[in-house]
C-alpha cells in the first residue's frame, strides 16, 4: 500500500502531462483540457521563480474538484438579513468556547497582544468567526481548488492572482503539499488568509522557521494580529459603540463612511445606549445603521475599518466586533433587530424550528440558525399547505404552524 502510493507520484513525475492524459479514456476531452490549462500556468510560475519540481509536485494526478465549482456558482435562494447573519456568528455556543480559549491561551495571547497591541478580544473572535477556532479550518487542497477556477472560468481572474503565491507557499515547506487546505475558494487554516494575504502577513511567531496558520494556534493567532496592525489597528481603542439616534435623524446606506468626532455627534444626539460618555471624544466614527430607525444602531472607529480589511462586510466586521465585546464579558445588544414578515427574531426563529419538528419534517435541537435542513422543511411544508414553494422562514409561515398547533 504505501510503496504503491509513493510510486505514483513519481511515475507522473517522468513526463506529467503525456503520461496522465495517456490514462483516460479517449473520450475524457476535458480531463485533457484541464490538464493543458494547468500546464498552461508554468511559464507564470517559473518566471515567479517556482522550480519544475514543486510545480510537478502541485499539480501531478490532479483532476478538477466538481464541489468547487458548484460552491462558486451556489446563489443563496434565502438572503440572509443582517441581524439573523450577526445572531448566527454570535452563537452562545462560539461565545462559551472564545471564553474557554481566553482562559486555556492567556500566556499565549497576553504575549501576542503585547507584540502586536490588538486587543485579545478581537484576535479570538475573528479566529471564531473565521475557522470557529480553527475546527472548521475548510477541507480542500488549496491548489487543486484554485486550479478549478481557473480552469472552469469561474472566478478565474481572483484564483490566477493567487496561484504563484500558493506555490511560493509550497515551495518554501510551510505546510506539506496533503495539510495545505482551505475553503473551496482557497481562504486557508485557522486565519482563512488566501495566498497573496498570507504572503504578505503571515508570521512565524514560534520561530521554527515556518509559518503555519494550518496547524500552530501561536502562528495563526500572531498572524491575525500582524494583518490588522498593519491594517490600522489602533491600541487600546474599541471597534464602536451601539448608539440611540435621535427622531429626525434617519440614517441612510453609506452613513458609516461619513465620519464626524464622537464629540459632533453628541451634539447631534446621537448617544451611547448605556448613557455613558464616550471616553474619546475627538476620535472620527461613522453612522451604521444597518436597518434604519427600525434596528440597532452603531458608530463605528477606527478599527471597524480595520477589520474590515480582512473582510470587505460591514455585517462581517459588526460581528467580529460584538463577538469580541461578549467574549469581553459586555451583553447583549439593547436595541432588538426589527421583526416582520421577513425577519424573524431570534425565538421566533427557534419557535418555527420547533414547530418544523413536532410535525417531523424537522431533526436536531432548534437554534434559530436558518440553514439548508430548515429551508427544506419549510418547502415541504409550502408544498403540504398549497403554498407558494420558497422555504422562507416567514413570519406567515410561523402563524400557520401555531394555529395547527392550537
Ligand atoms: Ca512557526
Amino acid at each position: 500500500m504505501r510503496i504503491a502510493q509513493s510510486l505514483k507520484p513519481l511515475i507522473l513525475l517522468a513526463g506529467a502531462a503525456v503520461l496522465a492524459a495517456s490514462m483516460l479514456p479517449a473520450s475524457s476531452q476535458a480531463a485533457d483540457k484541464f490538464t493543458a490549462c494547468v500546464q498552461g500556468f508554468w511559464p507564470s510560475a517559473k518566471a515567479a521563480g517556482i522550480t519544475r519540481a514543486t510545480f510537478d509536485r502541485a499539480f501531478s494526478g490532479m483532476t478538477p474538484d466538481p464541489e468547487v465549482i458548484e460552491a462558486a456558482n451556489y446563489q443563496p435562494e434565502y438572503v440572509r438579513p443582517i441581524g439573523e447573519y450577526v445572531d448566527r456568528v454570535v452563537s452562545d455556543k462560539r461565545i462559551e468556547l472564545g471564553k474557554q480559549k481566553l482562559v486555556e491561551l492567556k500566556p499565549l495571547l497576553d504575549a501576542v497582544e503585547g507584540r502586536y497591541g490588538v486587543d485579545r478580544h478581537i484576535v479570538v473572535a475573528i479566529w471564531g468567526v473565521e475557522s470557529n477556532f480553527g475546527t472548521q479550518p475548510g477541507e480542500k487542497n488549496v491548489i487543486r481548488s484554485l486550479a478549478t477556477l481557473v480552469c472552469s472560468g469561474t472566478k478565474a481572474k481572483f484564483a490566477r492572482s493567487q496561484m504563484n503565491s500558493a506555490l511560493k507557499i509550497l515551495q518554501r515547506g510551510d505546510v506539506s503539499h496533503e495539510l495545505m487546505n482551505g475553503s473551496w475558494a482557497g481562504a486557508m487554516g485557522h486565519t482563512q488568509f488566501i495566498p497573496t494575504t498570507y504572503s504578505a502577513y503571515a508570521v512565524d511567531y514560534d520561530g521554527d522557521g515556518k509559518r503555519d496558520i494550518w496547524g500552530n494556534v501561536p502562528d495563526a493567532l500572531a498572524s491575525t494580529a500582524s494583518y490588522l496592525k498593519v491594517s490600522n489597528w489602533r491600541a487600546g481603542e474599541t471597534w464602536g459603540y451601539e448608539v440611540k439616534v435621535p427622531k429626525g435623524l434617519n440614517p441612510k446606506a453609506g452613513s458609516e463612511k461619513t465620519l464626524k468626532t464622537l464629540g459632533e455627534w453628541q451634539r447631534l444626539g446621537v448617544v451611547r445606549i448605556n448613557g455613558q460618555p464616550y471616553p474619546r471624544a475627538g476620535d472620527k466614527a461613522g453612522l451604521f445603521a444597518p436597518d434604519g430607525a427600525k434596528g440597532p444602531a452603531f458608530l463605528v472607529l477606527n478599527n471597524f475599518r480595520s477589520i474590515l480589511r480582512y473582510n470587505q462586510a460591514n455585517s462581517y466586521a459588526l460581528s467580529v466586533g460584538h463577538l469580541a465585546d461578549r467574549l469581553a464579558g459586555y451583553g447583549p445588544f439593547v436595541q432588538p433587530w426589527p421583526t416582520d414578515e421577513r425577519h424573524l427574531a431570534l425565538e421566533q426563529r427557534k419557535e418555527l424550528q420547533q414547530r418544523l419538528a413536532t410535525k417531523g419534517l424537522l431533526e436536531g435541537e432548534p437554534d434559530g440558525i436558518i440553514g439548508p435542513a430548515t429551508l427544506d422543511a419549510v418547502k415541504v411544508y409550502q408544498r403540504e399547505k398549497g403554498l407558494p414553494v420558497d422555504g422562507f422562514p416567514s413570519l406567515t409561515i410561523l402563524e400557520l404552524l401555531r394555529k395547527e398547533a392550537s
